[in-house]
């Protein structure tokens, strides 16, 4: 396998998420966030983001997966709910990568059923051409071509995550 070149820098990424953060502080301000990370792909930008965000914040998880390889599943699954109960919360969605769309469309279906008071949704990356379910984002790091990405908490066959930018990963045959 290959990883090429950075698509998305270190020092692009840093900026990103200051400048994300900062638009999210403005927009609570005097309100208390519960910042939800959906694991395992969001965890590095999710500890990046909060730690700029300067309002009293919460943290809770969820973890879902839909992907095998570089290839979705179509079909998400849910491994393990929130702790929190988000009634009446203002809740921000922590998401690393939206695709088609069906992940993020079906985790805010069944936190919006739980009745929070406000729901916002903050991806880091948006594959928008790859788009099947249509899903509001709020917050959007970065716009990316449709390429199978890796690091910064995504990976391949749970590899890759820990790398501190982003690549395009190619299989080598
Ligand atoms: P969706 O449900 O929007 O199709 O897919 C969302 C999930 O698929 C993401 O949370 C992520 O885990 C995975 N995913 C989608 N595109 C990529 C990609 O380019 N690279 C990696 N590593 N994961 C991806």
């Amino acid at each position: 396998m290959i990883i090429g070149k950075p698509l998305l820098s270190t020092e692009e990424i840093q900026k990103r998420v200051r400048q994300l953060a900062e638009e999210i502080t403005e927009d609570y301000q005097d309100r208390e966030l519960l910042a939800v990370g959906i694991l395992r792909g969001a965890f590095m930008f999710f500890a990046d983001l909060v730690r700029h965000i300067r309002v009293p914040l919460k943290v809770d998880f969820i973890v879902a997966s839909s992907y095998v390889k570089t290839e979705t599943t179509g079909e998400v699954k849910i491994h393990c709910d929130l702790r929190e109960d988000v009634r009446g919360k203002d809740v921000l969605l922590v998401e690393d990568i939206v695709d088609t769309g069906l992940t993020l469309s079906l985790i805010r279906k069944k936190i919006l059923e739980k009745g929070p008071s406000s729901l916002k949704v903050c991806a880091f990356l948006d594959k928008r051409e790859r788009r099947v379910v249509d899903v509001p984002i709020d917050y959007r790091g970065f716009v990316i071509p449709n390429e199978f990405v890796v690091g910064y908490g995504l990976d391949y066959e749970d590899q890759y995550r820990n790398l501190p930018y982003i690549s395009i990963f190619k299989k080598s045959i």
